[in-house]
C-alpha cells in the first residue's frame, strides 16, 4: 500500500463496522475500478447525477434520487428542499429562513448528533414527546398526536430517524403528515442491511429518505443517497449542483431538473458545500448494484464464518455469537473491557472493536469490515488480553 506508506499512515483492522471515524470498510474491487475509470474522463455532472438518480429510483422505488456526500449531507439537502421547495429566492437566502417555513418537528427520543445537519440548513428543531421508557420510569415515548399538535404554518417537515424501536412508527408519522400536507424526511443512514429497507421507507410513505453510501452499501466512504419525491429531489439538486452558467446556456436533464418550472437560475445553494464528484457518483451506483445483487444469506454466512473462527480460538465460555441482520461476537472481559479496547486500539496493527458495551464488561466484534486474513490475528490479540487465557471449554 505505497500511497499510505508514503504518507506514513498505517492501515488498521476494523472490527467495529463501517464507521466514518475508521474510514468505513474496504471497497469491492469492482467499485474501485468504476471510480478509477470515471476519474479519467469528463462528463456533465448534472447528466451523471440524473442517470444515477434514475438508478436510485429503481433501487428505492422513489420518484427520483440524488447521490450526496453522505447521509448527513442528505439530511441537510433534504431539509433545504423542504424549506425552499422550488422558490429560487429562498434557495438563495438559506440558511436565512426569515419569512419561510423553518420548523422541523422531531420526536425528542430521536434527537442525535446527526440532526446538526438538519439545523445547518437553517431549520429550527421542534422537539416533542418525553422518552419516558428510556428512564425506566414509564413505557411511553413521543406519540403521533404530539407531532400533530406541534404542526403550525411554520412547519417545513417532520424528521423521522428510522430504527426498529423508533416511536412513533413511520406509518403513524406519515398519516399525521399527510393530513397536514407536511413532508416526512427519514434518516435511514444505517438501516441497511436488509437491502429491502432501500424500498421500505419510501413504500411506507416517506417523502425523502437519506441513506449512507459508505456504510453497508460499500460505496465510497464519502457518499450517500437522497431518494424521494421528484419536486423535493429537484430542489435538493438545485441547491447542490454548481450553477456557474447563464440561463440561456443552461440545459439541465429534465428528469432531474425541469427548467420549465423555474423563473430563473438560482445561485450556488447551501448544498454546494456538499458537492460530489463523478468518481463518487459512479462508485455509489456500482456499489448499490452489487449490494442489491448480493444474496443476503451468503453475505451473512461469510460474516458468521469469520466470527466462528474467532470463537473457536477464544472458547465459548467468554464468547457469545449473536445472530441478527449483522451477526456479531460479544466477548466478556468484565472490568478489563475498557482497558482491552484501548490496548487493542493502540497496538500494532491497531485493532478497533465496537466499544458500545464496555460498561457492561463486553467488547463486540462486528465482522462487516474484517478481511479474511485479519481474523486470526484479531483472535490471537484478543486471547492475549483475556484475564485468564486458560479459561476454555
Ligand atoms: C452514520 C449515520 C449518519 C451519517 O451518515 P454519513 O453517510 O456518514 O453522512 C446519519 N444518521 C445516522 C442515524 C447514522 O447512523
Amino acid at each position: 500500500m505505497t500511497v499510505l506508506d508514503d504518507l506514513g499512515v498505517p492501515a488498521i483492522i476494523n472490527a467495529k463496522g463501517p464507521a466514518t471515524r475508521l474510514s468505513g470498510g474496504p471497497m469491492a474491487p469492482e467499485v474501485a475500478a468504476a471510480m478509477a475509470e470515471a476519474a479519467q474522463v469528463c462528463v456533465d455532472i448534472a447528466v451523471l447525477q440524473a442517470r444515477a438518480g434514475e438508478a436510485i429510483a429503481g433501487h428505492t422505488g422513489a420518484e427520483a434520487g440524488l447521490v450526496t456526500s453522505g447521509a448527513a449531507a442528505g439530511l441537510l439537502l433534504g431539509t433545504a428542499a423542504c424549506i425552499a421547495r422550488l422558490d429560487i429566492g429562498a434557495m438563495a437566502r438559506l440558511p436565512d429562513t426569515a419569512g419561510l417555513k423553518n420548523e422541523v418537528i422531531i420526536a425528542r427520543s430521536q434527537r442525535n448528533f446527526y440532526d446538526h445537519a438538519i439545523r445547518s440548513a437553517g431549520a429550527k428543531l421542534v422537539e416533542v414527546g418525553l422518552p419516558d421508557r428510556f428512564a425506566g420510569a414509564g413505557v411511553r415515548d413521543a406519540e403521533a398526536w404530539e407531532l400533530e399538535d406541534a404542526i403550525t404554518e411554520r412547519t417545513a417537515a417532520i424528521a423521522h430517524v428510522a430504527h426498529p424501536r423508533s416511536r412513533p412508527a413511520l406509518d403513524a408519522v406519515v398519516a399525521v403528515a399527510r393530513r397536514h400536507d407536511v413532508p416526512v424526511l427519514v434518516d435511514a443512514a444505517a438501516q441497511l442491511p436488509p437491502a429491502d429497507n432501500l424500498k421500505r421507507f419510501v413504500a411506507d410513505g416517506a417523502d425523502l429518505v437519506a441513506f449512507s453510501g459508505g456504510k453497508a452499501v460499500g460505496g465510497p466512504q464519502g457518499a450517500g443517497v437522497l431518494a424521494g419525491r421528484r419536486e423535493l429531489v429537484m430542489s435538493a439538486a438545485l441547491q447542490m449542483l454548481d450553477m456557474d452558467i447563464a440561463w440561456d446556456q443552461w440545459t439541465p436533464p429534465p428528469s432531474l431538473i425541469d427548467k420549465a418550472l423555474l423563473p430563473g437560475i438560482p445561485p450556488h445553494g447551501i448544498g454546494r458545500a456538499c458537492k460530489v464528484g463523478k468518481e463518487t457518483i459512479v462508485g455509489l451506483v456500482k456499489a448499490l448494484e452489487l449490494f442489491t445483487a448480493d444474496d443476503p444469506e451468503r453475505r451473512r454466512g461469510r460474516w458468521i464464518e469469520r466470527l466462528r473462527r474467532i470463537e473457536a480460538k477464544l472458547g465459548r465460555q467468554r464468547v457469545a455469537l449473536r445472530d441478527g441482520e449483522v451477526p456479531c461476537l460479544a466477548v466478556t472481559l468484565g472490568a478489563e473491557a475498557p482497558w482491552a479496547v484501548t490496548r487493542m486500539q493502540n497496538g500494532v496493527p491497531s485493532i478497533n472493536v465496537d466499544p458500545s458495551e464496555v460498561d457492561q464488561g463486553r467488547i463486540v466484534i462486528n465482522p462487516m469490515c474484517l478481511e479474511d486474513d485479519q481474523v486470526d490475528l484479531l483472535a490471537d490479540r484478543l486471547r492475549d488480553l483475556m484475564p485468564d487465557p486458560s479459561v476454555e471449554e
